[in-house]
């Protein structure tokens, strides 16, 4: 054989090596699926996977948004039938036993009452009640209402016995609101459904609360995540990278009442029953849905100063405040900056 010929044919066989090597080396080819918005925990959630193929894709957005719909029928107080909703109907004078998965949150949240001081509550129940019919009165509650639904407000008036799995409630009239927490616990557990169900990566995203982990879309490592301006809506107001990360944002932007032309939060300050208004938005990111979301919602009453205090001595935590508007001052962590893009 004539030996340019040879030498061709060694060179295009070595080519032909090197583009193989590179293709093992770069893994398999990934796909993603994404089924759009869908309803569910009184919100829009999105879900998108990658994985090494379709068909898996496919299974895991549906693994997940099962995931989401199982606990928000379990969690949900807007459903009279949630095991949540019977809980409240029995917890006094109870003992109720409960499914694994209240009892986590359950152990979660007051361990955020007790590292919040009291600021995140899921006992705040009654008082949020008296604050939501303002929604259609537009009249602030009355100060006697108020004070009796202060009354079964307070996280050591709950006992919960890990041993029993039941739950107590210390007085008459007692009600649990899993609106903080549960949303952040409901996206760790779609999380953890799409790895079993074969995810290589992903991203779930339940009204503001998201997680995302491993391979992102079109082969990126990691997960740009837009944050939406307080003061305008559909505004973005920066971009997050995250890889395996989560990220949540409370706020009176979104769900708020106008009383006399004042805004007042969804979120109560435990201590006086009244709306927390220090904030008007508050980003939390963490490791995990389930912390950025109780943190979100803690910071918002907390404020600025004793917040950052918290996150500056919560490993992995970052925080991303904005004052009430005109003003709208930001105020971050140190370590916040990592993950915006382009700062
Ligand atoms: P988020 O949007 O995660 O900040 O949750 C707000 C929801 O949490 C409210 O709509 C209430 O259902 C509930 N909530 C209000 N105040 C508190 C509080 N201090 N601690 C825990 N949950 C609260
Ligand atoms: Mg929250």
């Amino acid at each position: 054989m004539n030996k340019r010929i040879l030498r061709l044919i060694v060179v295009i066989t070595v080519l032909v090596l090197v583009a193989i090597l590179i293709r093992t080396l770069q893994g398999p080819t990934l796909v993603s699926t994404d089924r759009g918005y869908r309803q569910v925990m009184g919100t829009f959630a999105h879900i998108i996977a990658v994985a090494p193929n379709k068909k898996t894709a496919d299974d895991c957005v549906e693994a997940g948004f099962e995931k989401l719909r199982y606990i928000d029928q379990m969690m949900s107080d807007y459903d009279p039938n949630s095991e949540l909703s019977r809980l409240n109907r029995q917890g006094f004078p109870g003992p109720v036993k409960v499914s694994q998965e209240l009892f986590d949150v359950f152990l979660a949240s007051v361990n955020y009452s007790e590292k919040t001081n009291g600021a995140f509550d899921i006992t705040i129940g009654p008082v949020v009640d008296l604050w939501r019919k303002t929604e259609d009165t537009a009249e602030r509650p009355g100060k006697e209402a108020l004070d009796a639904a202060q009354k079964k407000v307070g996280y050591e008036k709950l006992t919960l016995d890990p041993n029993a799995r039941t739950v107590r409630f210390a007085i008459a009239g007692m009600k649990l609101d899993l609106g903080g927490i549960a949303k952040g616990y409901a996206v760790d557990l779609a999380v953890k459904a799409m790895l079993q169900a074969g995810a290589a990566g992903g991203m779930v995203d339940v009204g503001g609360d998201i997680r995302c982990f491993g391979a992102a879309t079109r082969g990126r490592k990691v997960w740009t995540i837009g944050l939406e301006d307080p003061a305008t809506e559909g505004n973005v107001m920066m971009i997050l990278k995250l890889n395996d990360m989560a990220v949540a944002t409370s706020g009176d932007y979104r769900r708020f009442v106008l009383i006399d032309g004042r805004k007042f939060s969804h979120i109560i300050n435990p201590a006086t029953s009244t709306s927390a208004a220090q904030l008007s938005s508050v980003t939390i990111i963490a490791p995990t849905a389930i912390d950025a979301d109780a943190l979100a919602t803690a910071l918002s009453v907390m404020g600025t100063a004793k917040g950052l205090q918290l996150i500056g001595s919560t490993p992995r935590t970052e925080a991303i405040l904005i004052s009430p508007a005109p003003q709208s001052i930001q105020t971050r962590t140190s370590g916040a900056k990592k993950y915006i893009k382009n700062k």
